[in-house]
């Protein structure tokens, strides 16, 4: 078919998109701020892992790619929680053995990219950061970093996969009357830091297929394994104040910090003091933007909706922004506006409810995984889901289990659910009394209130 579509940004959205336009025989040029990173390896330090879940693995299916990242993913079946006594407590995610896939952001995106440029139509182009978009005439205009040339260039469909500071939102914000945008920062910024494999190649913590998590109220520590034997570690923790980067200044107050909250955690992070001060400290944002589209150029994954990482859905989601385009594409025949105008439609309200979800989420991860009120609430929550799966699922299995179940509808069941979970665990005794006819029939006549049924 050969129609020219541009794709701002070869991340992991923009990569995956390539490759499924590719296969449905669009001409894709994909154009990248950065230098080639598979030969730089300038994600090293800024990395991060990720976890993959069912929406996300819904789109590597459809793109014909799962097996090939299958094989650089390890899965993660709960949270381990490590306690500041060094005791350790193990949360499954869902009742019925589930599970997610930790993957390095960075072999992901090699990974998705050398698929992408395997197609004979599909073409990436390192070095060129987008400055201007045209939306009359569909047209980007590049300047190469290394030359300082610009140049412009044409297509049928222009897609923005650019990121959180997305060049083509930023364009469409200029260029639009009553653009619809907000950014705002929480006060939690993150760092990468490492648990090697020890000698003979094995993981340094036991129970390595589940996200071990330090929680710490203000800040919290997590570790997730790779499949060389390492954990790739996160440290979240307020920029500024009480318990901060901005605090921890010199290699004794580091060291300090960390033998105090995570005593268990020192002895297998050798490099830690080194790692805490060379590889950078970021901030996290939440990006609003409507809207998405305008006229045949296109927000996707992070440039539409960026988010805080605590559901794990950043890449999820914006893989599932893709699976709905696909969908549109067979349904419109290839219609592009008709598509375009109806993708935003569907995907604005859930990429609303994701970001809603992962800042709730940011509180349960940080304050509420070491809460005995909040560990029998899950217990219950599970126990009644296994008797009744048809009338409740719980809010993490819906958001990460269940790509039939739209984020924007798990946001409002999830609510309404917690709403009776409250009840259910004010009641006298129920510590002690959880497992009982009574708590059933209570969740029972609290759910025929429910303006939410499963059907
Ligand atoms: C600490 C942390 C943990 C996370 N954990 C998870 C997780 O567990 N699960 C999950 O699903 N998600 C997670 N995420 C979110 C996930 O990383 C993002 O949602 C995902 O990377 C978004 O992909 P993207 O392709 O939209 O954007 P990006 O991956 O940011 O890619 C955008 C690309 O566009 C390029 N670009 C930017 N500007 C320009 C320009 N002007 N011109 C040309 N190119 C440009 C960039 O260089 C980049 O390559 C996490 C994020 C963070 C920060």
């Amino acid at each position: 078919m050969n129609r020219p579509v541009i794709i701002v940004g070869a991340g992991l959205v923009g990569s995956l998109l390539a490759i499924l336009l590719g296969k449905k025989g669009y001409k894709v040029k994909l154009f990248e701020r950065r230098p080639d990173t598979r030969k730089t390896k300038q994600y090293a330090g800024k990395s991060i892992n990720l976890a993959l879940s069912d929406r996300g693995i819904k789109g590597l299916q459809l793109a014909g790619v799962l097996d090939d990242i299958m094989k650089i993913s390890i899965p993660v079946y709960g949270r381990t929680i490590h306690n500041t006594d060094s005791s350790v407590y193990f949360q499954p995610y869902s009742a019925d053995g589930k599970c997610n896939y930790s993957v390095s952001r960075a072999e992901i995106n090699y990974t998705l990219m050398n698929i992408a440029e395997s197609l004979p139509n599909v073409s990436i182009h390192f070095n060129e950061r987008c400055t201007d978009v045209d939306f009359q005439n569909t047209t980007v205009t590049f300047e190469n970093i290394e030359t300082k040339k610009t140049s412009t260039e044409q297509a049928e469909i222009i897609f923005g996969a650019d990121g959180a500071f997305s060049a083509v939102r930023l364009n469409m914000m200029l260029k639009n009357d009553r653009y619809q945008y907000q950014q705002f920062y929480i006060e939690t910024g993150y760092k990468e830091l490492i648990i090697p494999p020890d000698k003979n190649g094995n993981f340094m913590l036991t129970n390595h297929e589940s996200l071990h998590i330090w929680p710490r109220k203000e800040f919290m520590l997590m570790a997730l394994p790779n499949p060389t034997g390492d954990f790739t570690c996160t440290l979240f923790m307020p920029l500024e104040g009480k318990h901060s980067f901005e605090q921890l200044k010199t290699k004794e107050q580091v060291e300090e910090f960390f033998k105090i909250y995570f005593p268990d955690a020192v002895p297998v992070m050798p490099t830690f003091l080194h790692d805490f001060f060379h590889n950078p400290t970021s901030s996290l944002v939440t990006v609003r933007a409507y809207p998405w589209v305008i006229n045949k150029v296109a927000l996707i994954g992070d440039a539409a909706h960026a988010i805080t990482p605590f559901y794990g859905q950043g890449m999820n989601a914006g893989f599932e922004d893709c699976i709905i385009l696909m969908q549109l594409l067979e349904k419109h025949q290839h219609n592009w506006s008709i598509i375009l105008n109806e993708y935003q439609q569907i995907r604005k309200k859930d990429g609303d409810a994701i970001a809603q979800l992962a800042l709730d989420n940011h509180i349960e991860m940080r304050d509420k995984t070491a809460n005995p009120r909040f560990i029998l609430q899950k217990k219950i929550e599970q126990w009644f889901y296994k008797k009744h799966p048809d009338k409740w699922i719980p809010l993490y299995d819906m958001v990460t289990y269940r790509p039939d179940i739209r984020y924007s509808e798990a946001l409002q069941k999830g609510y309404y659910q917690d709403k009776i979970m409250q009840e259910v665990l004010n009641q006298p005794d129920i510590e002690q009394n959880w497992e009982t006819e009574k708590t059933e029939q209570l969740i029972l006549h609290l759910l025929e209130k429910n303006p939410f049924r499963y059907q």
